[in-house]
């Protein structure tokens, strides 16, 4: 990296290569700096760029590029609790062992983490470094005591609520070659760590590893990527793998339950109501002493606040969506882009003071059960009530100490917690997900169902809980979610990844004729062959934060192709979304 002058500015810059003296006059360079990208970082920024389509400094804004100052003179590892593997663990190690790349797939409970700790390990005893990524770490504490527990200092944690001097401390750590394993959310991938031998991506089915910005890259994909330049082994991991890495990757199965549990499902034909049935499963489990989890879509009271007379939702006056209704705050919020306002006492398209709420949230839920359970300490775990990591850390550690009864919660509550005591998990809502006007609906609800129906029954028996009127979906799947991936696999074809790429070009802007004009244009471009406009127009989302929002959807089965083509489309006010997994 070096300083250049630009205009009466100095640039942070970075050399990519040598060329020839331009005929032009030139400036001189101001300044070497003392710091590098790594070969390897700069060919794995190289793809970003392209595939992504984004440009080179973007890309390399990602990165953190490695100081000249430190030295690394690497820690040494000595194995301090040795693990004893079950069989089915031993054979999946031994099947990882063999592949570069491997699909862990094992159920909750299954004992994955074992496996990637055992492999951590070999990796360490033969001078090699680590990765780690999980999608939302400051979620995760269990896992970082686990990592903490074998590995002690040589791990170090990474993600964006880090402070700034942590950061900085854990950065020349790592140089200085005292840190190891490096565990964290998808920026962790970037980091300046010499002699990588393992990338390991758990929960390799949530979104969360695609990012929303440009370069809009998909942290599992470039994993695997990065790992082939670096030559270093990758393991993903899921108990619901996504149909993609399932359909690509070696898959290595682990699914002999570590802790023998049996498992009772019941299905009701309702949608995120409060019915005599549900109040008498959780009656029980509270009658045993034992606790409870309850999903639910949504946060706040109600997701919509609606007009009996002429069905208006009241909407966001900047976004294209309802506003939520937070009783708490005695308020309506935009869960889009945070505008709060009064609630209106009366409809403001026809005057009609007959509001009614629809679609109920995590909040509203726990207020109704603690009507029909006064004594029942019941907690809400959501964004909203979960703000910070300190709150995140006494929810967890309350239920985990039997002083909540009953937790209602988003996706949160599936996102890889241990759940010790659990008897009962309460799915509602599920149609919700299941109908969303997208290819992977399917696939997300069951994973989400399967996700939180693992959280109950860890030690013991399990009942799990569920409103849906698909009944005969979730039931086939439910127990056998690689039968899932099959039948879904039929589906896909010609159609849907993993058999074509899907790129979304979202057109977005304060005035809408701007937005329709540029959709004109690039609806007009004309395509290669083996490229398909699949659809354009008003996004689902039409406006959010006061700008309009046009799109256009294109399919190919080549990457080359798309690529190119999105490259030909880039321009102001247009973001590119190559393997879009967000379709509104
Ligand atoms: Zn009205
Ligand atoms: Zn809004």
């Amino acid at each position: 990296m070096v300083l250049t002058p630009l205009k009466t500015t100095q640039k942070k810059s970075v050399i990519l290569e040598k060329v020839l003296k331009p005929d032009f006059t030139c400036k001189n360079i101001s300044e070497k700096l003392p710091f590098f990208y790594s070969d390897e970082q700069l060919k794995c920024a190289d793809f970003i760029y392209k595939y992504y389509v984004s440009s080179i400094g973007e890309s390399l804004k990602l990165f953190t590029p490695f100081s000249s100052e430190f030295t690394c003179k690497k820690a040494n590892y000595e194995e301090k609790t040795p693990l004893s593997l079950s069989k089915p663990q031993q054979n999946a190690l031994k099947q990882i062992n063999q592949n570069q790349q491997s699909l862990l797939f094992g159920s909750t409970g299954s004992g994955k983490t074992e496996v990637y700790i055992q492999k951590i390990k070999e990796v360490l005893h033969t001078g090699g470094n680590v990765i780690f990524l999980m999608p939302e770490i400051s979620l995760t504490p269990q896992m970082k005591k686990r990592l903490v527990h074998h590995f002690g200092s040589l791990v170090a944690l990474w993600h964006s609520k880090l402070s700034k001097k942590t950061k900085e401390k854990t950065l020349s750590l790592i140089q200085q070659g005292d840190i190891r394993i490096i565990a964290g959310a998808r920026s962790a991938l970037f980091l300046p760590i010499k002699n990588v031998k393992l990338i390991i991506v758990d929960e390799e089915h949530d979104e969360s590893y695609k990012s929303n910005q440009n370069p809009r890259y998909n942290a599992k994909d470039v994993s695997l990527m990065y790992a082939n330049i670096l030559h270093a082994n990758i393991i993903l991991g899921s108990a619901t793998p996504s149909l993609n890495s399932h359909h690509k990757l070696p898959v290595v199965c682990l699914n002999e339950t570590f802790f023998k549990t049996k498992k009772t499902f019941f299905y009701e034909h309702a949608q995120s109501e409060i019915t005599p049935n549900l109040l008498n499963h959780i009656n029980e489990s509270l009658k045993n002493k034992k606790q409870t989890i309850v999903f639910v879509p949504t946060r706040a009271n109600f997701k919509y606040l609606t007009c009996k007379s002429c069905q208006t939702t009241i909407q966001c006056p900047f976004c294209d969506v309802g506003m939520s209704l937070h009783v708490n705050i005695n308020a309506l919020k935009c869960h889009y882009c945070n505008y709060t306002s009064a609630v209106p006492k009366s409809c403001q398209n026809c005057g009609d003071s007959m509001l009614e709420a629809n679609r109920i949230g995590t909040v509203e839920v726990a207020k109704n059960l603690k009507e029909f359970f006064p004594d029942a300490n019941i907690q809400v775990f959501d964004k909203d009530a979960v703000s910070t990591e300190r709150k995140l850390k006494k929810i967890l550690k309350d239920f985990n100490q039997k002083n909540i009864d009953i937790l209602v919660g988003t996706q949160m509550l599936s996102k890889g917690h241990d759940y010790q005591d659990v008897a009962l998990s309460v799915v509602l809502g599920l149609d919700n997900l299941l109908n969303q006007p997208d290819f992977k609906a399917r696939e997300k609800a069951l994973s989400l169902a399967i996700q939180i129906a693992g959280r109950s029954g860890r030690r013991g028996e399990g009942k799990v809980y569920m409103q849906t009127k698909n009944e005969e979906f979730f039931s086939s799947y439910i127990n056998n979610y690689e039968q899932f991936l099959k039948d879904e696999l039929q589906y896909r074809k010609n159609l849907y990844p993993p058999y074509k790429r899907l790129l979304r070009i979202l057109i977005s802007h304060k005035n809408e004729s701007t937005c329709k004009s540029i959709l004109d244009e690039l609806a007009s471009l004309s395509l290669p062959q083996n490229v398909e406009l699949v659809g354009f127009g008003k996004s689902t989302l039409a406006k959010i934060a006061n700008k309009y929002r046009y799109e256009l959807l294109l399919r190919s089965s080549s990457a080359t192709a798309l690529i190119k083509t999105a490259f030909t489309c880039k321009r102001p006010n247009v973001q590119i979304d190559m393997d879009a997994l967000s379709f509104s």
